[in-house]
């Protein structure tokens, strides 16, 4: 309660920076390339090109980004450097997650290029490893386990899942099983009844779900929904956005009440720029077009967001599928979370700064 009341004093959008580590095989930084000062007053003034503050977990520098000596500071909720562990992670978001037993719409997505961690922080590293386990299980895990508790005070929840794709403007089902599985038929976005403001996915499965094994299923679905659909499509998940939604309702049947709340889990598109200045080839041109609608609808959901931060009375949720989809759970009492999901390398930093740039315009 105490942490709703914060939340509702600080806005309702708060923005957390994760950086991923170094990864077996990766080239190594070059001297001089420190990814966070080892403490106050650290090597601020050598060539770093990207530096985390230690001192305070809430603000990043990115220097020699393009080219020395330009600094760019940035500000965000929260900062995790490369070692942090997916459960402190989870930690400081497990109350977040909670308020949707209360009723506060909850979306938390994560923005970043391609191979930066998003899939790793929304649903994990390789499966098995408990350790690992991304946001997604976790999320569901605490839901379950609060839903329980608050049953011997006389709620009842129930849980049902759904999980998307949005590639290029069509949505498809993630869960989708049989004939439909990997190539199953387009999804369209729908009011789920006439007056209401409840919108709906037609053609896929929404799925009760109770229990830890069942929401494990779910995922082991989507991956190889994914796996089909890539080989047809060369790397169309590093292209799309995937959309987990759980809807949540809760009743006390003595009392009378009834609450409940979306729960969604977005791991968008890899946010990396197409090269401009490409001479594309006929074959290329389809690429091109993806992009420019991945590009469009992350810009959309930037504007979107921003546009609610600053109150304003037009929101074009319209303006791209993924927004229309959250509408709901966007704005109004509704609780933003956005990760902004970094890469340590240095080949990678002008991206690593056009997605901290973009993260703290939502911020
Ligand atoms: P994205 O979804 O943004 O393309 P991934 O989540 O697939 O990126 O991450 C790219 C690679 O880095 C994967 O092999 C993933 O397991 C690994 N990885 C990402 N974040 C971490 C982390 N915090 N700790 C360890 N490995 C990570
Ligand atoms: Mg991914």
């Amino acid at each position: 309660r105490l942490h709703n009341q914060l939340q509702e004093l600080k806005g309702n959008i708060r923005v957390f920076c994760r950086v991923r580590p170094v990864l077996a095989g990766e080239p190594n930084p070059s001297p001089g390339f420190l990814l966070f000062p080892p403490g106050p007053g650290g090597p601020s003034d050598v060539p770093t090109r990207l530096s985390l503050s230690r001192s305070d977990d809430r603000r990043g520098t990115l220097t020699g980004a393009p080219a020395p000596p330009s600094r760019h500071d940035f500000s965000f909720d929260r900062v995790f450097p490369p070692e942090s562990r997916q459960e402190e992670v989870f930690e400081e978001i497990a109350m977040l997650v909670q308020s949707a037993l209360d009723g506060y719409p909850v979306c938390i997505f994560a923005y970043g290029q391609t191979g930066s961690g998003k899939t790793f922080t929304m649903e994990g590293g390789p499966a098995g490893d408990p350790q690992l386990e991304g946001l997604i299980p976790r999320a569901l895990r605490h839901l379950f386990s609060v839903a329980e508790e608050m049953s011997g005070q006389g709620w009842t929840y129930s849980f049902v899942a759904s999980y998307v794709e949005i590639y290029n403007e069509t949505v498809r089902d993630l869960l989708a099983t049989g004939s439909r599985k990997g190539q199953g038929g387009e999804c369209e976005i729908r009011r789920a009844g006439p007056g209401s403001e409840e919108l709906t996915v037609t053609n896929a499965r929404y799925v009760p779900v109770s229990c830890e094994r069942e929401v494990r299923a779910l995922l082991q679905l989507a991956h190889q929904n994914r796996a089909v659909a890539r080989t047809a499509q060369n790397e169309r998940s590093s292209r799309s956005h995937s959309v987990f939604q759980l809807q949540i309702s809760g009743e006390h049947a003595a009392r009378g009440l009834q609450c409940g709340a979306p729960l969604n889990l977005v791991d968008l598109a890899g946010s990396e720029r197409l090269d401009s200045s490409l001479t594309l080839g006929p074959g290329e041109r389809d690429r091109l077009r993806e992009t420019q609608a991945i590009n469009s609808s992350l810009s959309t959901l930037g504007l979107v967001i921003m546009a609610l931060s600053n109150k304003e009375p037009h929101v074009p949720y319209r303006n791209s599928k993924l927004t229309y989809l959250l509408q709901n759970s966007l704005g109004g009492s509704a609780k933003m979370l956005m990760f902004v999901n970094i890469s340590p390398l240095e080949d990678n930093v002008s991206e690593s700064l056009n997605s901290l740039r973009f993260a703290s315009k939502v911020n």
